[in-house]
C-alpha cells in the first residue's frame, strides 16, 4: 500500500489537525494519544513519510526510537509508572490503524489493565494537562 499523504497523523505533522504536542523537533514529533490506553499514553512519530518499520530508512529510525527513549523517560519522570510498554505496530493485521509509523509509549500501572485500543476519546482538559507535565520533564532534562 502506498504512503496516505492525509492520514491524520501527517495530517498533524503539516499543522491541518490538532495535537497536544509534547515535542516538536527537527525530525521528530511527540503528541498525547487522544483515545489513551492509560494515563500519559504518548505517540512519537518521524516526519519522514514512512507507513511502517519496513517503509522508513535505518537514519530515521535511529532518529524515532532514540526519540522515544527521551520521551518515554519524560512520561516516566512524568507519571512515575512502576512499568512501560513501548509498542508500534505494522498492518491492520496487527492491529495497525494509523498509517504512519509511530511508537506508543504506555505506562502500565499495577493491577490496572488498559482500555480498549483507540476507542474511547479523552477529555481536551486532561490532555493538555498530561501533555504539560510530559514537556516540563523535557524541558528540564538536556
Ligand atoms: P495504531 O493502532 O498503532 O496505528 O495506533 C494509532 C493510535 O493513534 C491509536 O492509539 C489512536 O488512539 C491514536 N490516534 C488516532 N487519531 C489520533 C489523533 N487525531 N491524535 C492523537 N492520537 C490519535
Amino acid at each position: 500500500m502506498a504512503y496516505d499523504p492525509n492520514n491524520i497523523f501527517a495530517k498533524i505533522l503539516r499543522g491541518e489537525a490538532d495535537a497536544h504536542v509534547v515535542l516538536d523537533e527537527e525530525h521528530c514529533l511527540g503528541f498525547m494519544d487522544l483515545m489513551p490506553q492509560s494515563p500519559g499514553h504518548t505517540l512519537i512519530i518521524p516526519r519522514e513519510p514512512a507507513e511502517n518499520i519496513f517503509d522508513l530508512s535505518s537514519e530515521g529510525l535511529g532518529q524515532l526510537i532514540s526519540t522515544t527513549q527521551r520521551v518515554a523517560r519524560a512520561v516516566k519522570a512524568a507519571f512515575n509508572p512502576p512499568g512501560m510498554m513501548i509498542v508500534q505496530l505494522n498492518g491492520a493485521d496487527a492491529g495497525q490503524t494509523v498509517f504512519h509509523i509511530h511508537f506508543h509509549v504506555i505506562p502500565r500501572y499495577e493491577g490496572e489493565g488498559l482500555t480498549l485500543h483507540a476507542r474511547s476519546v479523552a477529555s481536551p482538559a486532561e490532555l493538555r494537562e498530561h501533555a504539560a507535565r510530559i514537556r516540563a520533564e523535557l524541558e528540564s532534562t538536556p
